[in-house]
């Protein structure tokens, strides 16, 4: 089962539903259209929701009460009846713990708001090649709790790998298998763990913050390389939770031998650590052949996940030495001659912009849609 549901109205649950699950989703309803910036009033909720006036109320008020959403003020007059009280999400009360694992030399934390945003920021600085254990991020996240003025929802964790049910399966840039990121911390805490790929908490800051819509493959640059895929505004978790892993996927099977086992794997060809390295002693025009190079790379291994699903938006997430224009239209040349047809609608290949803190908002959010859940 997907930890978030964007689009509560599409969960594909069928059958009889408790009233648990009644108010669950009517809960998850209303949050998703306020959420991130919206403000409706609960008249107004009732027509988007189809949901009788009594449950819109009664969902209303408990959420006021949790903290959840807060009243903004009056609805502009339509001239009939009276002005309804506009609602919208509360971002004053209740507070999210997010940490970032995905920075080479540092661990990273935030107090955060509902929408993710980070209000404080902590950090533990990293030696080369260090070993992060449980015990360092505990340390970071009690450090970061000290910061929060609120109510704590949840702790979001956002790591590179495959991760199912809390557990790290595997982290090749941190050296991990099968580390269980949620028991321990879930314990020492008492507060609920949210686990997730690093690629995917992207996904959801470029869906809400940025400009990705309800389709879109995220594709993050980093050490390593992951995506993401949102479909229907559904995130894609996959058989085994690994959707998206395509860092260890052979474009070259007689290319360089990857630590997987493999040869010629997307990330021994275009990973930052492999192109920074490249270009380190190259000349400006070597530098430029070799992103032009990792570009059509790029277009050539997502070429067919795109024409698959017939997605229109791919946005790649990376430092700007190596996610720049160069590179960008590298990709775009390479994805129009493999992809264009009188079926198929123009692929855009585009760089994410949401900046530095996309990880820890995107974590946040998980955490938050995660809790209306519950
Ligand atoms: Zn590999």
């Amino acid at each position: 089962m997907p930890q978030f549901a964007l689009n509560p109205t599409s969960d594909g649950h069928s059958g009889k539903a408790s009233p648990a699950d009644v108010r669950r989703r009517n809960r998850q309803l209303i949050f998703s259209l306020l959420f991130p910036t919206n403000q409706y009033s609960r008249a107004e909720l009732g027509r988007r929701t189809g949901l009788s006036r009594v449950a819109v109320s009664e969902v209303v008020s408990q959420m006021l009460e949790e903290g959840l959403l807060r009243e903004t003020g009056q609805a502009p007059s339509t001239g009939k009846g009276k002005r309804g009280t506009l609602l919208s999400v509360d971002t004053d009360r209740l507070r999210i713990i997010s940490i970032d694992l995905t920075q080479e030399f540092l661990l990273h934390g935030a107090v955060t708001n509902l929408l993710g945003q980070p209000l404080r920021h902590t950090e533990i600085a990293l030696e080369p090649n260090a070993i992060v254990s449980i015990a360092d991020i505990i340390t970071l996240i009690e450090e970061t709790l000290t910061m929060a003025d609120g109510p704590i929802i949840g702790i979001g964790i956002a790591s590179p790998g495959v991760i199912s049910n809390g557990v790290v399966l595997s982290a090749t840039m941190r050296g991990w298998t099968d580390v269980d990121l949620r028991t321990p911390i879930e314990t020492h805490f008492g507060i609920d763990v949210i686990a997730g790929n690093d690629a995917t908490a992207g996904m959801l800051t470029e869906r809400f913050f940025g400009k990705g819509g309800t389709n879109m493959l995220f594709v993050r640059i980093g050490r390593g390389i992951g995506s993401a895929v949102l479909l229907n505004d559904a995130p894609i978790i996959g058989e085994l939770h690994a959707a998206g892993e395509i860092g260890h996927i052979s474009i070259d099977l007689h290319g360089p031998q990857c630590p997987c086992g493999k040869r010629g794997c997307l990330e021994t060809l275009i990973s930052g650590a492999v192109l920074r390295k490249q270009m380190e002693s190259a000349t400006r025009d070597e530098q430029h052949r070799i992103l032009i190079q990792a570009g059509h790379r790029l277009a050539q291994a997502l070429a067919m996940p795109v024409g698959l699903l017939d997605l229109a938006d791919v946005c790649v997430y990376g430092q700007p030495d190596i996610v720049n224009p160069v590179f960008i239209d590298a990709a775009q040349q390479y994805m129009d001659d493999a992809t264009a047809s009188a079926f198929h609608k123009h692929t855009t290949i585009r760089r994410c912009e949401c900046g530095p803190d996309i990880t820890i908002q995107g974590q946040a959010i998980a955490v938050a849609l995660h809790h209306l859940a519950k």
